[in-house]
C-alpha cells in the first residue's frame, strides 16, 4: 500500500452554490434556522453548512409535494411531455459534470475520477432510462369470466419519500427519483447528512429542466429527526429506502404504525465472492481485490467473504497481498489514487474496530490493518486469512476496506457457507465451468449473482435483496413498477343489469 500526500491535488474545488432546502420550487432556511456542517474526510475540515431541516420542514415539503400531485401538472402530463423534460434533466446533468463529480468526491471521500466518469453517467443513463419508460407504462387487459370486461390502470401511486445513503450519493438517489418521476409521482428526498451536497444540486437542475414545482423536494438534516418525519408522515404514500438493515426495521415500522404505506427496502450485505480452481488467477485475483475494497470498501455489494478454492489457494492469495501492497491510498482528487479516505469519523473507528475483532477471533492479518499516520479517515486495504463463518469479520457488515479469506474443497460446502448469512444480496461465480456457474447461481440466495464479473450494474438489471438485505428491486421495469398502483375497471360487456 502506497500513501500519497493530499497537497498533490491540483484540482480546483468548486464553490459550494446551494445549502438551503429545496422546497416547492424554492431554496429556503429550515423553519428553525439551524445548520449543520459537512466534513471533508480528506482533512477533516467543514466543506460548507447546510440547512438542518426536520419534522417542520418535511411538513413543509410534504404539503408542497401533495398539492404537486394532486392538483399540479406532473401527473396529468403527457408521458411524452414527462420523458421531454427528464432527457432536458439529464443533459443538464451531463453539463455539470465536473462540478457534481467534485460534490460527491468531497463530501464522500469519493475517487473524483470514477465518480466523473461512473457515478455521474450513470445517473444520466438511469434518467434516460425511466424517460424512455414513461410512455410505456400500461395494464393489461383482463380475462374476465361471465360477461364482463375489465382492463388495469397503472396509475402513479403518489408522494414518495425517499431517504439516501452516503456511499453513492448521486446513483442512488436517482435510482429511486428517475422512476418516480416517469410514473407521475412527487418526490421529497431525504439526503444522508454526510453527503448533502449534490442532492441540493440535482434539485437546482430539475428546475432548471422545467420540473414543475414541488415535484422534487429536498429536506437536508438527520435521520432521527427529519428521516424519522417522512417515514412517518401520514399524508407520504410510499417509502424508498436505502441504507442499513438496523434502519430499515425503523421505516418498515414507522410506516406500519402511521399509514401503512408501502416501503422498499434496499440494505446491507456480506457477499460471497467465490473462486474456482480452474479460472487464470492473474485476471481473477485483481478483480476480487477490487470486489472487496473499490469506493474504500463503502459499498453494499463488497465482495468481502472472498471464498478460494484449496488447489489455488496459495497462488491466489499471494496475488491478493501483491495488489494490496501497490494499491495506492491518498487525496480522491490525485489521478493515482486508488482509494480516498472512509466517509466519517464513526466509520473509520468502526472499521478499526472491526479488525481488532479480526486479530482478536484468530484470524491471520497478511497485510494492512492500520489507518494512515495523516488527518482524514484513511485506512489500507486489510487482507485477513485463516478466516472462520462464525468470526465477527465473516459476519457482520465491516464497510471498510477489510477482506476475509476462505478456503474450501467442494461445490458443495461453498455453497452451504456461502449462504450462511443473514444478507442476500449479492454474490460473484468465478469459474469456466457452466454446470458449476448454473448451479452455484441458483443455489445462492441473493438478489444479484455475477458470473465471471463483478459490479457489472446496467439500468436494465433489477438490483435488491434477499433476506435482511431488503425487498423490492430498483432499476430495471421492476423499479418503475414499485411507484405504480395497480387499479381493476371492470363493466359489463352489454347495457343489461349484471
Ligand atoms: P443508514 O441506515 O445509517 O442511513 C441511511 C439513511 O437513513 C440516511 O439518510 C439517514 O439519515 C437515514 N436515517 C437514519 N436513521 C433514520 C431513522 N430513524 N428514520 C429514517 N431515516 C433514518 O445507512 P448509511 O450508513 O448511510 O449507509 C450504509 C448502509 O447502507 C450499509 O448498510 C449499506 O450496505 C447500505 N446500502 C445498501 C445499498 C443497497 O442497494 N442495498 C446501497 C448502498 C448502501
Amino acid at each position: 500500500m502506497q500513501s500519497k500526500d493530499s497537497s498533490k491535488s491540483n484540482f480546483n474545488i468548486p464553490k459550494i452554490k446551494f445549502t438551503q432546502l429545496f422546497i416547492n420550487g424554492e431554496f429556503v432556511d429550515s423553519v428553525s434556522g439551524k445548520m449543520f456542517e459537512t466534513i471533508d474526510p480528506r482533512n477533516e475540515e467543514v466543506i460548507a453548512s447546510v440547512a438542518e431541516g426536520d419534522k417542520d420542514d418535511v411538513d413543509l415539503a410534504v404539503k408542497a409535494a401533495r398539492e404537486a400531485f394532486d392538483n399540479g401538472p406532473w401527473p396529468r402530463l403527457s408521458p411524452k411531455e414527462r420523458r421531454r423534460i427528464m432527457l432536458k434533466f439529464a443533459d443538464l446533468i451531463l453539463e455539470h459534470v465536473e462540478e457534481i463529480a467534485a460534490l460527491d468526491a468531497m463530501d464522500a471521500g469519493k475517487l473524483f475520477s470514477v465518480v466523473k466518469t461512473g457515478d455521474i453517467p450513470n445517473v444520466a443513463d438511469v434518467l434516460c432510462y425511466y424517460a424512455g419508460a414513461a410512455d410505456k407504462i400500461h395494464g393489461t387487459t383482463l380475462k374476465m369470466s361471465r360477461e364482463l370486461q375489465g382492463y388495469t390502470l397503472l396509475e402513479p401511486i403518489g408522494v414518495v419519500g425517499l431517504i439516501i445513503p452516503w456511499n453513492f450519493p448521486s446513483p442512488l438517489l436517482m435510482h429511486k427519483v428517475a422512476p418516480a418521476l416517469a410514473a407521475g409521482c412527487t418526490v421529497v428526498v431525504k439526503p444522508a447528512e454526510q453527503t448533502p451536497l449534490s442532492a441540493l444540486y440535482y434539485a437546482y437542475l430539475a428546475k432548471q429542466a422545467g420540473i414543475p414545482d414541488g415535484v422534487v423536494n429536498v429536506v437536508t438534516g438527520f435521520g432521527p429527526t427529519a428521516g424519522a418525519a417522512l417515514s412517518s408522515h401520514m399524508d407520504v404514500d410510499k417509502i424508498g429506502f436505502t441504507g442499513s438493515t438496523e434502519v430499515g426495521r425503523l421505516i418498515m415500522h414507522a410506516a406500519a404504525t402511521s399509514n401503512l404505506k408501502p416501503v422498499s427496502l434496499e440494505l446491507g450485505g456480506k457477499s460471497p465472492f467465490i473462486v474456482f480452481d480452474d479460472v487464470d488467477v492473474d485476471k481473477v485475483a485483481p478483480l476480487a481485490f477490487v470486489g472487496a475494497v473499490y469506493n474504500k470498501g463503502e459499498i453494499c455489494v463488497a465482495g468481502s467473504r472472498l471464498f478460494i478454492q484449496e488447489g489455488i489457494y496459495d497462488k491466489f492469495v499471494k496475488k491478493l497481498v501483491e495488489m494490496a501492497k501497490t494499491w495506492v491510498v491518498g487525496d480522491p482528487f490525485d489521478p493515482n489514487t486508488r482509494q480516498g479516505p472512509q466517509i466519517d469519523k464513526i466509520q473509520f473507528e468502526k472499521v478499526l474496530s472491526y479488525i481488532e475483532h479480526g486479530k482478536k477471533e484468530g484470524a491471520t492479518l497478511l497485510t494492512g490493518g492500520n489507518s494512515l499516520d495523516r488527518k482524514g479517515y484513511f485506512i489500507e486495504p486489510t487482507i485477513f486469512v485463516d478466516v472462520t463463518d462464525e468470526m465477527t469479520i465473516a459476519k457482520e457488515e465491516i464497510f471498510g476496506p477489510v477482506l476475509s479469506v476462505m478456503k474450501f474443497k467442494t461445490v458443495e460446502e461453498v455453497i452451504k457457507r456461502a449462504n450462511c448469512t443473514k444478507y442476500g444480496l449479492a454474490a460473484g461465480v468465478m469459474t469456466n465451468d457452466l454446470n458449476i456457474a448454473n448451479t452455484v447461481s441458483r443455489s445462492i440466495r441473493a438478489g444479484v449473482i455475477w458470473i465471471n464479473c463483478y459490479f457489472a450494474f446496467d439500468p436494465d438489471c433489477p438490483f435488491g435483496g434477499y433476506k435482511c438485505s431488503g425487498f423490492e428491486r430498483d432499476l430495471g421495469m421492476e423499479g418503475l413498477h414499485k411507484y405504480l398502483q395497480v387499479k381493476s375497471v371492470v363493466t359489463p360487456i352489454y347495457n343489461s343489469p349484471w
